[in-house]
């Protein structure tokens, strides 16, 4: 779950992607705006959140309701239920003290661009060692721009990891980056000309080191979308796969003889819950189809399994004929 825990923020990065929409001071959770505890926790409940991702706007101007959510979501969930904070700010060992306390588990600094060539001189490399020193799991996450290199070489030399994002136009942003001179990479993604360039040459410099791809967060987005579609409008007999795609058995009915197939598996005792008339023959549980295709296939009917998106008319992915 991204708990988003308010759209105020005091610094002025050129590539923030926060919507003008989301700059008050507004805590949601994943869509859903909290008004209360409980809207945080029916979102974890209802996704089965396994985590939460605790970002903003700035989450430590807002400290103390970072720290009340954190207990509150380890309290409901227990201690498995993984806790990440993002921070532009570097919050002292009082402060990192109390967050670990909380239950936080791992802590992301964002420093930004304009003081990367001289970190070692700012809060963020004693804010990185206590929280190391704390037991969190400690690193850096930074768009992908011109300097990761060096942000390599400090995140290696402190013992944290770096997380590195292929920078992105976004409609907040556009107007920004093209003053600077950023362009597209293609036509086919948001993703910036020469972001990933940039990590491949902070790859060496540091042991632990992740870069995020527009392209593999673009999937990632549209798995999300997809399976929260299924789950809202998947049929009593459709499987809802991994991908967020849906799968269900079909009888073709060439002859458009659909209401006497639809009867002739009733007799067969095939649960009406499982199956529906369409426009060209019956949908079906797939494993059901599967058990009796040999009872009822006929040169008239084609059987297969279909994989589709989970919309109204949605791409089939894959036929497979039975
Ligand atoms: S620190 Fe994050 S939220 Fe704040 S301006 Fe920069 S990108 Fe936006």
């Amino acid at each position: 779950m991204v708990l988003f825990i308010t759209g105020i923020c005091p610094k002025d990065c050129f590539y923030c992607p926060v919507s003008d929409e989301r700059r008050a001071d507004i805590t949601y959770a994943n869509e859903r705006k909290v008004i209360c505890d409980r809207d945080v926790l029916d979102e974890a409940l209802q996704m089965d959140a396994l985590g939460t991702g605790i970002t903003g706007g700035e989450p430590l101007i807002r400290k103390e309701k970072v720290v009340h959510y954190i207990r509150l979501l380890k309290e409901r969930f227990g201690s498995q239920h993984h806790i990440h904070l993002y921070t532009s700010m570097t919050p002292d060992r009082d402060t990192l003290q109390e967050l670990a306390e909380a239950g936080l588990d791992e802590i992301r600094f964002h420093p930004p661009v304009n003081i990367w060539d001289k970190l070692e001189e700012t809060g963020y490399a004693n804010s990185i060692r206590h929280a190391n020193d704390l037991g969190m799991k400690t690193g850096i996450e930074i768009p992908s721009v011109k300097g990761a290199e060096v942000i390599g070489i400090f995140a290696n030399n402190l013992g944290c990891f770096l997380n590195l994002n292929e920078l992105e136009f976004s409609d907040t942003n556009s107007d920004a980056m093209k003053k600077l001179g950023y362009g597209l990479a293609d036509d086919m993604s948001n993703a910036v000309a020469g972001s990933k360039e940039y990590a491949l040459e902070a790859v060496n410099k540091c042991d632990r080191i992740h870069f995020c791809s527009s392209s593999y967060k673009d999937a990632v987005q549209l798995r999300k979308r997809l399976l929260r579609i299924a789950e809202n409008t998947a049929r009593s007999f459709d499987e809802i796969g991994e991908e967020g795609t849906i799968y269900y058995g079909h009888i073709e009915c060439v002859n458009n003889d659909q209401e006497a197939v639809y009867e002739e598996l009733k007799k067969i005792e095939v649960p009406v819950d499982m199956m529906e008339m369409t426009s060209n023959g019956i949908d079906i549980s797939w494993w059901i189809l599967e058990d009796i295709a040999e009872y009822i296939r006929k040169p008239d009917r084609k059987l297969c399994i279909i994989e589709r998106y989970p919309f109204e008319e949605g791409l089939i992915v894959e036929k497979i004929p039975l």
